[in-house]
């Protein structure tokens, strides 16, 4: 299971899309949503997540370099346009493996 950071109360959930056990609270907004993917154990470990809802428990949640931000934009977007996506449970954003064309371990 995907371990996350709450964007509303800062407790530790399951999944970055699911409802907080804690305050019942969902990400919907396009920010909330790449705040709440960006503070998983996708992308951080479990201290560094500690002190994101600490951050957001206080009502400073962590600020998302552009960059990142657009790159999770990305990542959302793609989870949308699958069937899957649209449930937005756990397991959907795991890194993808790249197919490798010619790489080291062709077959024949
Ligand atoms: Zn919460």
């Amino acid at each position: 299971m995907t371990q996350a950071v709450c964007f509303k109360c800062g407790d530790m959930k399951h999944g970055a899309f699911t409802d907080c056990p804690h305050c019942g609270g969902r990400p919907v907004t396009d920010d909330e949503l790449v705040l709440s993917l960006a503070m998983t154990d996708h992308y951080f470990d479990l201290t560094t997540m500690k002190q994101m809802g600490a951050a957001v428990a206080e009502g400073k949640p962590p600020n998302l370099d552009e960059k990142s931000r657009q790159d999770l934009l990305k990542q959302l977007e793609n989870a949308r346009k699958t069937p899957v996506g649209r449930l937005l449970g756990d397991g959907i954003l795991a890194p993808k493996k790249k197919k490798a064309d010619g790489g080291p371990f062709k077959k024949g």
